[in-house]
């Protein structure tokens, strides 16, 4: 048996699947928020002063009182060792975009040889992992290597379970010692206090005094394939680098749509139910499930929470999706583009902010005065938009999502915005000047007249567009599966936080006081805004070559690979962006394109070094057997006088020769070296990429005629539709 087919037997001998959970005895409903000390729990298990303060600091992001954090450490490690934990890890999350945890047991032994559980309030606010090894793009010089660990009291401690042990995980920021940030947690924090401060002068000019923080939202839409685990264990590409780099496309694909919210299997439905319970025990609100338009594809999204909670739980959600197919024998691939020939996966980041008193202020509202600062809202975000377009597109830049971006199955690399026709046509309206008038009348024009029916249900939609405006939030489309939503949400929030400054601005000086002339202000902004920004609105197919053309004319950037697009970070009037509201300094923006250029080439170097590995490892010996048996054969029949269409054996023959000559030509590259982490990726991008694409071009023909019970690498139609 070759490898293929060793595979092919492990799954023929899996069991139809078994109840893991008892479900019925124990409703995974009910279990919602069992592993987190959450506010409820603290309200149960802390004295009454502390409980309050601990909540002031959560609700209001007022500073931790240091007094208070001995009495948490310690209700936390009771609670903890109730549940089994015996160790704590604090949770955080480097620039390479994973979750890292460094883990210490509560245990202190003590001279007698007993050993006590103890853990302080200062090891829950601040941990010190040797943190040399996490890439920080020269902010840290290893001499100074220590970074250390903050706990983010507005997100949860919670219990992480394993077969033999349970560990008090304490989501943390990540600083090194001067306080610059090493991670993407501490920007987003950054990034929620400018928008909230910059918001509040909004709601001010609207009569929401109530001072109630406003906060980003964001519900992440997961995709992601499963494949059997078996077939994993034979393609060294898919566990190098998380995408197959070789095969054949199956004659059946997505053409019959016939996958997507088709029903789910036993096996698969078995494996989302465990993730579902495990994510609803870790406080995840996990809601929608369904099948997606590839074959082995499928979705899974929460119902939002505040930004900052969402990102830690979307990154909670990666892990438990892999953690939990390995239980069932599969393998989750969370990357863009596993598969090529069939779509890949992203991540829709539906965002939206909001405060206690209003709830969301991206939802039209009711009145006209609602709908006025609506329309003020929606305005920042056009402008916004418009004006670093290239920022949206450099966050969402990696090796992966390049091969999503553009490729007629995902938003292309234009950041535009879609509004939908009712809400474009109030902007139109009031750019045509057709909405000044009196002030009463104004107020009309602007809350009620001018707004018709707006868009409020899912119809429409428009699923070509990289940012689009969904009735009461925005859905920024082109953000990649494997990636942390952080990066776009400090985006988001650090874009809106200046443009809803730039808002407040005008309408603080027109009106000067005089709130009587508010809507007079608003009209003019609005306007204001619609004209300069107004080009950034597209509502066509973002799919078309038209587009492509149209965008260039509007101006609009079209950074098609992550090479173009990472440079971005650091351009002046980006930096300074990042610098005026405190998110990121100058010298953190460097760290972060320096790192992700540093990851770009790193993936595409191992991807190239597979590539070649495989080439001459695997595939070239299978297609020299192949030749040998047809050789073998032609000389067989020629002894017996006979004839032989040597026709397949020329053609192998005639592959085999290109694929060596091919192999030698990567070989070449994967030596190159530059200092230049930009030179590199230049050429990674345009030179080997395209020569890992000539090889497997070659290798797919072989595939397609080599026999098959000689090709060792399980195929585009196993790995799909065996499960
Ligand atoms: P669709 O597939 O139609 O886009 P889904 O139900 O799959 O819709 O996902 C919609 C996502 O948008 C959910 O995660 C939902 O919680 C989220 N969402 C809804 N309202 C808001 C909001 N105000 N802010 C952020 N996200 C939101
Ligand atoms: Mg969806």
């Amino acid at each position: 048996m070759n490898k293929r087919e060793n595979a092919l037997a492990a799954i023929n001998k899996i069991k139809p699947t078994k109840t893991t959970i008892p479900y019925k005895e124990e409703n995974s409903i009910n279990k919602f928020g069992e592993n987190v000390f959450s506010m409820s729990v603290m309200k149960q298990r802390l004295p009454k002063d502390i409980y309050k303060s601990l909540k002031n600091t959560v609700e209001n992001y007022s500073a931790l009182d240091a007094s208070v954090a001995d009495v948490v450490a310690n209700a936390m490690k009771d609670w903890a060792m109730n549940k089994g934990a015996s160790h704590y890890a604090h949770v955080f999350f480097p620039l390479t975009g994973a979750t890292a945890e460094k883990h210490d047991s509560f245990l202190v032994p003590d001279l007698s040889g007993n050993a006590i559980a103890e853990f302080s309030g200062t090891t829950l606010i601040q941990g010190e992992p040797d943190a040399s090894s996490f890439p920080n793009g020269g902010l840290r010089q290893t001499f100074e290597a220590r970074g250390y660990t903050a706990w983010d009291v507005t997100s949860p401690a919670y219990i992480m379970e394993s077969p033999n042990g349970a560990t008090l995980c304490i989501p943390t920021a990540f600083l090194s010692w001067k306080g610059e940030a090493l991670d993407k947690k501490t920007p987003i924090l950054r990034s929620m206090q400018a928008l909230n401060t910059q918001a509040q002068r909004i709601l001010n000019l609207f009569g929401d005094n109530s001072g109630k923080i406003v906060a980003a939202t964001c519900g992440a839409e997961q995709e992601y394939f499963l494949i059997d685990k078996s077939f994993v264990l034979y393609r060294p590409d898919i566990q190098a680098t998380g995408r197959t780099l070789f095969g054949a496309p199956s004659a059946k694909g997505q053409q019959f749509d016939d996958h997507y919210f088709g029903a789910i299997t036993d096996r698969v439905l078995a494996f989302m139910f465990e993730v579902e319970r495990e994510l609803y025990r870790l406080g995840i609100p996990v809601k929608t499930r369904h099948n997606e338009v590839a074959p082995g594809q499928f979705e899974v999204a929460p119902v939002f929470e505040t930004a900052n909670l969402a990102t830690d739980h979307q990154q909670l959600t990666m892990v438990t999706l892999k953690k939990i197919a390995r239980h069932h024998g599969m393998e989750c691939l969370l990357h863009e583009k596993p598969f090529a020939g069939i779509n890949g996966s992203g991540k829709h980041c539906n965002y939206s902010f909001g405060n206690a008193t209003q709830g969301n202020l991206l939802d039209p509202g009711e009145t006209p005065h609602e709908n006025a600062q609506f329309l003020v809202f929606c305005a920042a975000i056009i402008r916004g938009v418009h004006k670093y377009a290239k920022v949206l597109r450099a966050v969402i830049a990696s090796a992966g999502n390049d091969h999503r971006l553009g490729a007629n199955e995902a938003p292309p690399a234009i950041i535009s915005i879609f509004l939908g026709e009712q809400l474009t046509e109030v902007f139109e309206h009031i750019k045509n000047g057709e909405a000044t008038c009196s002030k009463e009348a104004c107020l009309m024009k602007i809350g009620v007249d001018a707004l018709p029916d707006l868009p409020k249900d899912a119809g429409d939609r428009n699923r070509t567009s990289p940012f689009a405006f969904t009735g009461n939030r925005f859905e920024f489309r082109a953000v990649g599966s494997d990636q942390s939503v952080s990066g776009p949400i400090v985006a988001m929030n650090t874009i809106f936080a200046d443009s809803i400054d730039y808002v407040a601005t005008k309408l603080e000086n027109a009106i000067n006081g005089d709130l009587s002339k508010l809507h007079d202000a608003v009209q003019d902004v609005v306007k204001k805004i619609i004209d300069n920004h107004g080009s950034i609105i597209f509502n066509g197919d973002n799919y078309t070559n038209a587009w492509q053309k149209e965008a260039a004319k509007r101006g609009l950037p079209n950074l098609k690979t992550t090479p173009e697009a990472l440079p971005m970070l650091i351009e002046d009037d980006v930096i300074e962006l990042f610098s005026k509201y405190k998110v990121l300094s100058k010298e953190e923006m460097h760290s972060r394109y320096e790192t992700y250029l540093e990851q770009y080439n790193l993936k595409i170097e191992v991807e190239a070094k597979t590539v070649a590995e495989m080439a001459n490892t695997i595939i070239y010996p299978a297609a020299v057997r192949y030749q040998t048996e047809l050789a073998e054969s032609c000389l067989k029949m020629k002894e017996l006088g006979m004839d032989f269409e040597d026709t397949a054996l020329k053609e192998t023959a005639g592959l085999i020769k290109e694929l060596k000559t091919r192999i030698k030509t990567l070989e070449t590259l994967i030596v190159h070296e530059s200092n230049e982490a930009l030179d590199e990726a230049i050429t990674c991008c345009e030179q080997t990429l395209p020569a890992m694409l000539k090889i497997r071009e070659i290798a797919d023909k072989i595939e397609r005629i080599v026999a098959d019970d000689l090709w060792p690498l399980p195929t585009y139609q196993e790995m799909l539709f065996i499960k």
